[in-house]
Formats: C-alpha cells, sequence, structure tokens
C-alpha cells in the first residue's frame, strides 16, 4: 500500500486554489457539529501572482481524512454539510478577512 492514499490525493487537489492552482495555506479549521462530519479548513491562497491573493476557500475533510466530492457549479463546496454548517464556514472567512482588513465583497 502506498503511503500516498486516495484520501491524501484528495486532499492535493482541494486545497490548491480555485483560480491558479497553487497549494493555499491553511488559516483556520473548524470542528462541525456532528462528529462524523469531520471538520473544515480554510484556505488562503499563498500566490502573490493569483488575482484570488489573499481570498479564502473552505474544504470539508471527514474524520477518515476523505473529502466530500464538491458540488458542480460551485467553488469548492461540500454536499453534506447543512446550509447552517455552511454559514459557519463563511462566517469563519468573514472574520478572518476583517482580521486582514480586506472587506466583505472583495
Ligand atoms: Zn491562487
Amino acid at each position: 500500500m502506498p503511503a500516498d492514499t486516495g484520501s491524501n490525493a484528495d486532499w492535493e487537489e482541494a486545497r490548491r486554489c480555485p483560480k491558479c492552482n497553487q497549494p493555499g495555506e491553511e488559516v483556520a479549521e473548524r470542528r462541525l457539529p456532528e462528529r462524523h462530519q469531520g471538520k473544515v479548513v480554510t484556505l488562503a491562497c499563498a500566490s502573490r501572482l493569483c488575482i484570488q491573493f489573499g481570498d479564502r476557500w473552505i474544504v470539508q475533510v471527514k474524520p477518515d481524512g476523505t473529502i466530500p466530492k464538491r458540488k458542480a457549479g460551485t467553488l469548492k463546496s461540500f454536499p453534506d454539510m447543512t446550509d447552517r454548517q455552511i454559514d459557519y464556514a463563511k462566517r469563519d472567512i468573514a472574520d478572518a478577512k476583517r482580521i486582514m482588513g480586506i472587506r466583505e465583497d472583495q
């Protein structure tokens, strides 16, 4: 069994910036209230060449390390999360932006 499991490959894909495809930096992590749902990791693009630089996206990671396939048409989004949980994650992103001095609508 190779060390690079399928779930690692999923993570490598999910952590990449939706715009420039460079690996993002983990900036926050929130446990989801239901144990089986795992956690949500907030990532930020670290490439200064990217138009998405400083922007953030979220990735859900299940307790077993798998990453739910994202829904078509939405940016790195998560079918297993309820609307309320996505709201929490969005709030994390908004908080992070405020701390960084980035306007909400950017
Ligand atoms: Zn980028």
